[in-house]
C-alpha cells in the first residue's frame, strides 16, 4: 500500500471558489438567510446537509479550510478556531467532565501546562504530569477515570520526540483518547496515520507561516467534530472559539506552500545543527544521531519534510542567553520573540518565555536548562552567511 503523504492527500482537495474563483471565496456573512421558517427550524435540528446557519457554528469558508487540513492529516473532519490556545482547551473540554483525569506529558507549550495545572482542577479536572517517552510511567498513571492521554508530537521546549504508536496502543487499552499536539511538525508527521485520535493544531506557526494572525486547528473522526459544534453542549460552539474569515481564507493558501517550506525549515535547521556541531556546541535536534529520540523520529516521520525547523542550544545562564540573542538580532540572524515557523528566524530564552509557565523546580525536573535558547530556523537561502553571524555573536560573548 502507498504511504500516506500529507501533500498529495491535501492536492486531491481542489475545489474552485465562488464564481469559479482559483482560490475559496471569503464569506463575509455572520448569519445566513432561509426561504422559509421551517427550513430554518430544520436546520436548528441539524436535519439540513450543506446548510449554513450562523458563522459560529459553520461558515463556507472555514468549511472548506477545514476540509483542507483534514485531507493533510488524513482524518474524516477538522473544525479551526481563533488560537491554538482555543483548539486546545476545546478539545479537552468536549472529551472532559468534573470527576475525570488526564495523563499529559510534562514538557508542553507553557500554556497547555498552565491551563492543566491551574486552570483545571478549579473544575476538578486532574492531570498527572509524565514523561511520555517512558512508556512504564504513563501506563502507571492511568487511572479508571482517565479520559485524555496528551502529548506534543516534537515537544516544547525540550524537542523530545513520542512513540505516538506505543502511546496509542497504551490509550485503546485503557479506552481513553490521544491527543497529539502536531504544532512543530505538520507534515513531517502525521499522528493520526499512526494512532492518534485528536490533532491539535496552533496554525499560529508553521502552518500559516506567516506570524500575522493566531490561529488553532482540531482535526479528528466526523462524530467528534460535530459534538464540538452541537448546538446543545458543543464547546467551541458554547464557548465561542471560532477561526474568522479572513484569515481563514489567508491561512488556507499559506496551507498549499507548507511542503515547501517545512522541507526547507528542516533542511536550514540541519544544517545549523552540524555547523554547531562542527565548532563543539552540541545542539538538541531531533535529526541528529546525538538525539535520543533520533531513531524514534526517523520510524514515524514522513521522510521527505525532514526533522523540522525547531532547534536549540543551551548557553548557561539566562543572563548569557539574553546577551547572545541581543547580538544576534542587532547582528540580522532574526528576531528576539516568541512563537515560531515564520519565514525569519526566531529565537527566545523558553524557561524566561514560553515556559515561563512552568515553575523553576518543575523545569529542572524536566532537563530544562534556564539558558536554553530555542530557535525557529527560518527559510533563510543561505545558511553559510547566517551562520557566520551566529558564530560571531557568540564568539562575543
Ligand atoms: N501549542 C504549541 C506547541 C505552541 O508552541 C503554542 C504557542 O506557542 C500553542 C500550542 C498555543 O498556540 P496559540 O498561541 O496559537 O494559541
Amino acid at each position: 500500500m502507498k504511504k500516506f503523504d500529507p501533500a498529495t492527500s491535501l492536492e486531491n482537495v481542489h475545489e474552485l471558489g465562488a464564481h469559479n474563483g482559483v482560490n475559496q471565496a471569503i464569506n463575509d456573512s455572520a448569519t445566513f438567510a432561509f426561504e422559509t421558517g421551517e427550513d430554518m427550524t430544520a436546520c436548528f435540528n441539524g436535519e439540513s446537509e450543506g446548510a449554513f446557519l450562523y458563522s459560529r457554528h459553520w461558515n463556507p469558508t472555514n468549511f472548506g479550510l477545514s476540509k483542507a487540513l483534514a485531507a493533510m492529516e488524513g482524518t474524516e473532519a477538522a473544525w479551526v478556531t481563533g488560537s491554538g490556545m482555543a483548539a486546545i482547551t476545546n478539545a479537552i473540554l468536549q472529551l472532559c467532565n468534573a470527576g475525570d483525569h488526564i495523563v499529559a506529558t510534562r514538557t508542553s507549550y507553557g500554556g497547555t501546562f498552565a491551563f492543566m495545572k491551574n486552570w483545571l482542577p478549579k473544575y476538578n479536572i486532574t492531570v498527572t504530569f509524565v514523561n511520555t517517552c517512558d512508556l512504564e510511567e504513563v501506563e502507571s498513571a492511568m487511572q479508571e477515570n482517565t479520559k485524555i492521554i496528551y502529548t506534543e508530537s516534537i515537544d516544547n521546549p525540550m524537542l523530545e520526540v513520542a512513540d505516538i504508536p506505543a502511546l496509542a496502543k497504551i490509550s485503546k487499552a485503557h479506552n481513553t483518547k490521544l491527543m497529539v499536539d502536531n504544532t512543530f511538525s505538520p507534515m513531517i508527521i502525521s499522528p493520526a496515520q499512526l494512532g492518534a485520535d485528536i490533532i491539535v493544531y496552533s496554525m499560529t506557526k508553521f502552518i500559516n507561516g506567516k506570524n500575522d494572525t493566531t490561529a488553532g486547528a482540531i482535526c479528528a473522526c466526523t462524530d467528534f467534530i460535530n459534538s464540538l459544534i452541537d448546538l446543545n453542549d458543543g464547546t467551541s460552539m458554547l464557548l465561542g472559539g471560532v477561526l474568522d474569515t479572513y484569515r481563514s481564507a489567508n491561512i488556507h493558501k499559506n496551507l498549499y506552500t507548507l511542503a515547501i517550506r517545512m522541507k526547507q525549515h528542516s533542511k536550514n535547521a540541519m544544517d545549523l545543527a552540524h555547523k554547531f556541531e562542527s565548532i563543539g556546541i552540541q545542539a538538541s535536534y531531533p535529526g541528529l544521531p546525538s538525539h535520543p529520540q533520533h531513531e524514534l523520529m526517523k520510524s514515524i516521520m514522513n521522510e521527505e519534510y525532514g526533522f523540522g525547523g525547531m532547534i536549540a542550544i543551551d548557553m548557561g545562564t539566562p543572563e548569557r542567553a539574553s546577551k547572545f540573542m541581543a547580538l544576534m538580532q542587532k547582528e540580522g540572524v532574526g528576531y528576539l520573540a516568541v512563537s515560531l515557523g515564520y519565514f525569519r528566524t526566531l529565537f527566545s530564552n523558553s524557561g524566561k518565555s514560553t515556559s515561563s509557565e512552568v515553575p523553576e523546580e518543575d523545569q529542572k525536573k524536566m532537563g530544562l536548562s534556564p539558558g536554553l535558547v530555542r530557535y525557529s530556523v527560518g527559510l533563510d537561502n543561505d545558511m553559510e552567511a547566517s551562520f557566520a553571524k551566529i558564530k560571531k555573536c557568540y564568539n562575543m560573548i
